[in-house]
């Protein structure tokens, strides 16, 4: 009969335990990010459950200090079921159509696992070419030091990804602006983004993730998804630096923008 070994239960910290579970596996393990900022386990799934204000949600979510829940990594790591986040949403309501941006946007978790199952293939190839005026074999593989650093002088990015590292969470407008940044400002494959995201976040979930890189390149939606230095000032609080002197490349309009990224396109209507 073979002798096992048992494995330690309780570890020093989390930057211990992460060493441990490297040299289990072989492979570089993400630094560990704040864990004290999410709470893992079932009570603290219904916590974050019983938090959830569906029309608070709907008034404010796209902004980055809007009332967004925070349910994602209970989600999808099967703390939490979609059913009973729904339900949950729809009893907390005086009348069900005050839960639809919520549900909406809980649909759109179903609709990425969806595709993930019917067509596994899409996860990692593009589903259809470039809608920028650049072939696929025209970006970049791998992502440039400077991005996985910090350091890319756009201040504003500097923080998203700052917060990435030290929560393992990005607010929804965070992460589409850094996957616009790193796949049309820098011309790098959604793919190497797509790998960095699942390395840091706490919800990583290859369906979400990587269709949502997708979309924001264009191979799986009409057309290219950018942003701009007004954008950004607009959805995100004081803690983001949206300085101009700051964060020059982002602050055009977006005809210059679209002229600036996407040369070949010609010009761009509606
Ligand atoms: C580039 C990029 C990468 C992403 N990577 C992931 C990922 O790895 N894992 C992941 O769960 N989500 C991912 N998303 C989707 C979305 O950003 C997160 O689900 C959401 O920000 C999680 O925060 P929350 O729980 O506070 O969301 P809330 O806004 O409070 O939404 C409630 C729940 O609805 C679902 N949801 C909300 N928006 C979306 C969306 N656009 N797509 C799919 N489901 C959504 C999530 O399960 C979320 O927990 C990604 C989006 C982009 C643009």
């Amino acid at each position: 009969m073979a002798n096992y070994t048992p494995l330690p239960k309780t570890f020093a910290s989390t930057e211990a335990m992460a060493e441990f579970v490297a040299t289990l596996s072989g492979e570089a393990v993400a630094p560990a990010c704040d864990s004290a900022s999410s709470q893992g386990g079932r009570m603290a799934g219904e916590a974050a459950l019983a938090a959830v204000d569906p029309v608070a949600y709907g008034a404010s979510r796209n902004h980055l200090d809007g009332a967004v829940t925070r349910l994602s990594p209970y989600l999808r790591h099967g703390i939490l079921s979609l059913d009973e986040v729904r339900n949950h949403a729809l009893a907390a309501v005086a009348d069900p159509r005050q839960a639809e941006k919520f549900i909406q946007e809980l649909a759109w978790r179903d609709y990425w696992q969806r595709i993930y199952l019917a067509y596994p293939d899409r996860i990692w190839n593009d589903v259809e070419a470039y809608k920028t005026g650049f072939d696929a074999d025209e970006y970049d593989t791998a992502l440039p030091a400077d991005i996985i650093n910090a350091q890319t002088g756009v201040t504003c990015l500097d923080q998203f990804i700052t917060m990435l590292y030290e929560t393992g969470y990005l607010h929804n407008h965070a992460r589409m602006y850094l996957a616009a940044y790193v796949v049309h400002w820098r011309r790098v494959r959604w793919q190497a983004g797509a790998v960095w995201f699942l390395e840091h976040l706490l919800d990583a979930d290859p369906a979400s993730n990587n269709l949502s890189w997708q979309w924001v390149a264009s191979t799986f939606s009409k057309k290219p998804y950018i942003f701009n230095l007004d954008n950004v000032a607009k959805y995100t609080g004081h803690d983001i630096n949206t300085r101009m002197s700051d964060n020059r490349i982002l602050a055009c309009s977006y005809e210059k923008l679209n002229k600036l990224l996407f040369p070949n396109l010609g010009p761009v209507h509606g």
